[in-house]
């Protein structure tokens, strides 16, 4: 019996791609494709050439937030093409092939990987630097799929997104343990929606007394820290929000020997972006929640 057609067709067109990232997560909602869209974007801007491949199949979120809602996938001689945000930014997924962005996926495993298999055959992607693939919550058929196609032609590793929350961190153990069996390695572990880049409450009606007259105390904090620790002023801009369980990844992290990658802010500006289809590292939308994920893509 000679090699699978499939797996040849695949090293074919994987043997164009130098770095292949996916992004996992135990939970959903915990920002795990608004994580795969804002990499995508940040490594676009750096001028490499991006492909992000959305296998979420039941819940394809990847067409939105790229802005790319509506969009249609064309076929050329070479292949499916992705769709295009920019020229060195190309996304695939199956919301593209749905006629109503409203109807369920209701398929079972053989036919998901039947379509993962032709996402990574059939896809013609051309010289990638990268191609991040955004993969549904927890570990089912999409990821053993993914993991079974794409091991033979180098997978760089696995990202994982989570929550502070225990009920999320429980999940990462579960995630970590299935990079671990399937042998491929934990790039490192994001903590999102760690505390909030603004204070839920306004101190403004705090006032403070001083030589000079009253001031708000919140200005006061933030110019004596200016002066004081300047390292400290992204901190301050953060609160918590799940106070039982702040460190919880990166404790987590050191209980199982992964990397930490760091953490990102609940932050109305990166909701916005991931809303609106855009990327949050640029112009007046760029604040806490960009500058913590650059840190944590210089760290990847
Ligand atoms: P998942 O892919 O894990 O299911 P999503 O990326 O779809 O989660 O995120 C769920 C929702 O939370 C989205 O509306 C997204 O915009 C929002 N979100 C994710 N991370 C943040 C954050 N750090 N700050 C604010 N909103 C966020």
């Amino acid at each position: 019996k000679g090699p699978d057609p499939d797996l040849v067709a695949i090293a074919e067109r994987m043997a164009t791609v130098k770095h292949k990232i996916l992004v996992l997560s135990g939970k959903g909602g915990v920002g795990k494709s608004t994580f795969s869209a804002q990499l995508s974007f940040a490594l676009a801007a750096m001028d490499f050439q991006v492909g992000l491949l959305d296998i979420d199949i039941c819940g394809p979120s990847i067409p939105k937030m790229l802005g790319l809602e509506g969009q249609e996938i064309h076929q050329s001689n070479l292949g499916w093409s992705p769709v295009y945000v920019e020229s060195n930014l190309g996304v695939m997924s199956i919301g593209f092939m749905l006629p109503n962005p409203d109807e369920a996926v209701v398929w079972r495993g053989p036919r998901k990987n039947s379509l993962i298999k032709q996402f990574l055959k059939d896809v013609y992607w051309g010289e990638l630097d990268f191609l991040v693939v955004d993969a549904p919550p927890g570990t089912s058929d999409e990821h053993i799929s993914i993991v079974q196609y794409l091991n033979a032609t180098g997978i760089d590793g696995a990202v994982i997104v989570t929550t502070p929350q225990q009920v999320s961190l429980i999940d990462v153990r579960k995630e970590v343990s299935f990079c671990k069996k399937v042998g491929v390695q934990v790039l490192g572990v994001v903590e999102n929606m760690s505390g909030l880049s603004q204070p839920l409450i306004d101190f403004k009606f705090l006032r403070i007394t001083e030589a000079g007259g009253e001031r708000d105390v919140t200005e006061w904090v933030r110019e004596y820290v200016k002066e004081k620790a300047p390292e400290l002023l992204n901190v301050i801009a953060c609160s918590e929000v799940f106070d039982t369980s702040s460190g919880g990844a990166l404790k987590m992290c050191r209980e199982m020997g992964v990397q930490f990658l760091g953490t990102v802010p609940l932050d109305p500006k990166l909701c916005k972006a991931a809303e609106e289809g855009r990327s949050c590292f640029i112009g007046e939308n760029s604040g806490v929640s960009a500058s913590a994920l650059k840190k944590i893509i210089e760290k990847l």
